[in-house]
């Protein structure tokens, strides 16, 4: 039984990708329109200039994506993406903090480009007979119907020129900034959502690197992280699909990782650890360096709002967009689609199942999203350079995060319970348990002393 005769998803990323599988078998036809022709091959493209940098992919973003399109992971791993488990050929370097040994955790991480995903899910969803895919279309808005209170169709421009309109029951904005929500919202005489935004000013460069057999590094993923309140300097070196790796710089304010090759490596010197660069100093760059700008996070609060339209949803970057650093943004987006899924299956016997959707995804999502932006806010709010306003017990948080990094480097639980949190497959209040908050102290303690008897 479905719910309605056809959905339209505004745009093809992770998020739209993922929403138009979650109505699959709720409506009669689903029609995805994306401003980019998009490419027959795993691809980066214009209209998600990201793409060309490291898309890390939590453990809870894949078990998500593995709910919505049955087998997700196997399907990626088979077009090339490599995985490994998260305690395995995976160095985190922190400042001043030692990392956790190499230990099988139980956890397997997946490593490709984030144009292997999107081409994966495309590839899931273009054989589907509800699923229709029009690339090359820009939306240019969305019409009312003649009381103001619900979304009746979309409006959009093929790359002749062409204007044309297609009626809908339910309109998913995942354009990532969401203006067709906003100018929905504007023309129907509608207030803005309250929203936070929190200035964080992140400046990336990402080159792809190869290396000759006998130089490839011993990690798969090797991130040396910043050294805050004053060093802002970070690395990455990720693996693809090819075989090549992303090697990726980010630094905030003012300091911006360079665009060309001999320049990256000289910065590459000037993290916390020379390791990124004692294994980069081997490699031969390929193709261009692309820079990216991440100015803030920001997170509209759509679950306060009052009077929305019946029949429009914004999901994935179009609520919330997290620092892009802790790898959280398409798990975001791709939890929000599952729980859409939820919902609609259990409203199909509702005499209006479209009344309220909205507002009942918001319900289910916030919890999700207080977590990611609480694991992406707290670190970012330890830098000079954030704009935002620090809880009260930030002091306090922060210790309680370094002695976690401590307690994990001696003791494999919590090393594997810190991963879960981090990836999203559980959520922070497990680390706040009682039992696990004086067994993190504890531990805490007895890696000091032991450091401490080993210095002396
Ligand atoms: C530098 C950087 C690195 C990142 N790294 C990670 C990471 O490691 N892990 C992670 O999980 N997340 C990461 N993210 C975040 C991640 O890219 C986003 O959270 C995720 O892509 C959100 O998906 P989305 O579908 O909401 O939006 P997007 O992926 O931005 O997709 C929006 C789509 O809508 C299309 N579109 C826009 N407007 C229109 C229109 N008018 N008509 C038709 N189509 C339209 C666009 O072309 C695009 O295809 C990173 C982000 C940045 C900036």
């Amino acid at each position: 039984m479905v719910i309605g005769k056809r959905a339209v998803v505004i745009g093809a990323g992770v998020g739209g990708l993922a929403a138009a599988q979650a109505l699959v078998g709720s409506f009669e036809q689903i029609v995805l329109i994306e401003r980019d022709v998009l490419p027959t091959q795993a691809d980066a493209r214009a209209g998600v200039p990201q793409g060309r940098h490291p898309h890390g992919l939590l453990p809870g973003c894949v078990e998500a994506l593995d709910t919505l399109f049955d087998g997700f992971s196997t399907k990626l791993c088979d077009a090339g993406a490599k995985v490994s488990d998260f305690g395995q050929k995976l160095l985190l370097e922190f400042s001043a903090q030692a990392a956790p040994p190499e230990r099988r955790l139980g956890i397997p991480v997946i490593k490709c480009s984030r144009g292997l995903i999107e081409w994966v899910a495309r590839r899931e969803l273009q054989p589907q007979k509800s699923i229709a895919i029009l690339d090359g279309r820009r939306v240019t808005g969305m019409v009312a119907t003649p009381d103001g209170n619900a979304v009746a169709a979309v409006r959009y421009e093929t790359q002749a020129g062409a204007q044309e309109t297609i009626a809908a029951d339910l309109v998913i904005d995942a354009s990532g900034r969401g203006e067709p929500t906003l100018d929905f919202l504007r023309a129907t005489g509608r207030a803005a959502p309250e929203e936070t935004a929190m200035r964080i000013d992140m400046n990336y460069s990402t080159a792809i690197v190869e290396f000759a057999p006998q130089n490839r590094p011993a990690y798969d993923v090797l991130r040396t992280m910043p050294a805050p309140p004053g060093n802002t300097r970070q690395g990455l070196l990720l693996i693809r699909e090819d075989d090549r790796f992303f090697a990726a710089f980010g630094a905030r304010g003012n300091d911006a990782p360079p665009s060309e090759w001999p320049e990256l490596l000289e910065f590459s010197k000037a993290l916390q650890t020379t390791t990124i660069y004692d294994v980069l100093m081997h490699a031969k760059p390929y193709g261009k360096i692309y820079r990216h700008k991440f100015p803030e996070n920001r997170r509209r609060y759509f679950e306060r709002y009052t009077g929305w339209p019946r029949g429009l949803i914004a999901l994935g970057d179009a609520i919330c967009r997290f620092n892009p650093v802790y790898g959280q943004g398409m798990a975001a987006a791709a939890k929000e689609a599952l729980l859409l899924r939820d919902l609609l299956s259990s409203r199909k016997s509702a005499a209006q199942p479209l009344d309220g959707l909205f507002e009942a995804l918001m319900k289910a999502a916030s919890p999700v999203l207080d977590n990611i932006w609480m694991l992406a806010a707290m670190p970012d709010l330890a830098f000079r350079e954030t704009h935002g306003v620090r809880p009260e017990n930030f002091d306090e948080a922060m210790k309680f995060n370094a002695m976690m990094q401590r307690a994990a480097c001696v003791d494999a639980d919590i090393h594997k319970l810190v991963v879960e949190v981090m990836s999203l497959l559980k959520p922070g209040s497990a680390l706040k348990e009682e039992h696990v908050v004086e067994k993190i102290k504890r531990l805490a303690t007895q890696f000091d002393a032991a450091k401490d008897s080993l210095e002396a």
